[in-house]
C-alpha cells in the first residue's frame, strides 16, 4: 500500500523539530550527538536558521513571514521528472510511495535537480544528488517506523499512514495540494491547510523548471555542462555494455 506523509499547516507552529530530527537521523551536520547542552543549543539554532535545501537541509521551513510559513521537502511525486530523467535510472519511485537516489548508480549528471517542479534536490560535495527519502530506511523496517520528521513534530501536524488514509483526513480541509486530492498534484506528499496556499508564498508545482534546463541548453556553458555529463554517462554505459558482449562472445 502506497504511504503518505501529510503535513497539516493548521497545527504547524514553526517550531523546527521536524528539520532538527531529520537532520539527526540522517546524519546530517550540525550534528547534535554526544555534545553537551550549550553546543546542543548552539547546533539547534543553527539547524534552525536555514531557509533553503542542500546537501544538510532535507527539509525546511520556508517563512514568509512571522505568521506564515510550512515545511518543504521532496513530495515523492507519483510521475516523478527526476526518475523520468535521469539517464542512468539512479532514482526509484518504490510502491510504498518513496522516491530514492541510488547513489551507486548516480553519474552526478544533476538532470534531476534540474527538472525538479518543486526544486528539491541538490548536489552534495560528492556530486550526487541529495534530498528527503521518505524516511525509506524507517518505513521500511517491520515493524513500520514513521519517519523521523514525523515522530519529532510535537504538535501532530506531522502524519503518517495509507494515502487513502490520509486523503480522507486532508478532505475536511479548505485547501488541500498533493495526493491528487481535489484534482491537485499527484504525489505522496499532501499539505492540508485552512488558508489559501498564495498567503504563505507555497510552491506549487513549476513547469518551467524544465524550461530552465532547455534554456540552459542554449547557452554554451549550459550545454556542456549537461550535455557533457550525458555524453560521459551515455559513454560508460556503452562501454559498459559492449564489455559484457564481448565477455557473452568469449
Ligand atoms: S515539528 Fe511540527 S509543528 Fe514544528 S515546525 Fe515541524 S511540522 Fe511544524
Ligand atoms: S519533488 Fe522533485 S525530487 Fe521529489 S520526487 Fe518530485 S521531482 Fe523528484
Ligand atoms: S521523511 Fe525523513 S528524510 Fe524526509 S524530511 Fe522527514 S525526517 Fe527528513
Amino acid at each position: 500500500m502506497t504511504k503518505s506523509l501529510l503535513i497539516d499547516l493548521s497545527k504547524c507552529t514553526g517550531c523546527r523539530s521536524c528539520t532538527v530530527a531529520c537532520k539527526s537521523w540522517n546524519k546530517l551536520e550540525p550534528r547534535i550527538e554526544n555534545r553537551n547542552q550549550d553546543e546542543i543549543r548552539k547546533a539547534v539554532e543553527k539547524a534552525k536558521g536555514t531557509d533553503k535545501f542542500s546537501d544538510n537541509e532535507f527539509t525546511y521551513i520556508h517563512e514568509k513571514d512571522i505568521r506564515n510559513f510550512y515545511k518543504r521537502q521532496c513530495m515523492h511525486c507519483d510521475d516523478p521528472q527526476c526518475v523520468k530523467n535521469c539517464p542512468t535510472h539512479a532514482i526509484v519511485k518504490y510502491d510504498n510511495g518513496a522516491v530514492v537516489v541510488d547513489k551507486e548508480k548516480c553519474e552526478g549528471v544533476g538532470l534531476c535537480a534540474q527538472v525538479c517542479p518543486f526544486g528539491v534536490p541538490v548536489m552534495g560535495e560528492d556530486k550526487k544528488p541529495v534530498k528527503c527519502t521518505l524516511c525509506y530506511d524507517r518505513i521500511t523496517q517491520n515493524p513500520v517506523l514513521e519517519p523521523a520528521c514525523v515522530k519529532a513534530c510535537p504538535s501532530k501536524a506531522l502524519k503518517f499512514g495509507d494515502i487513502d488514509e490520509m486523503k480522507q483526513y486532508a478532505s475536511k480541509y479548505k485547501y488541500v495540494y498533493g495526493g491528487g486530492v481535489n484534482d491537485s498534484y499527484n504525489s505522496s506528499v499532501i499539505y492540508a491547510s485552512n488558508i489559501p496556499f498564495e498567503e504563505i508564498d507555497f510552491k506549487v508545482a513549476e513547469v518551467h523548471n524544465i524550461a530552465n534546463v532547455l534554456d540552459a541548453i542554449k547557452h554554451p556553458v549550459g550545454v556542456l555542462s549537461i550535455l557533457g555529463g550525458a555524453a560521459l554517462v551515455g559513454l560508460k554505459i556503452y562501454g559498459d555494455r559492449k564489455k559484457k558482449v564481448q565477455e557473452g562472445e568469449k
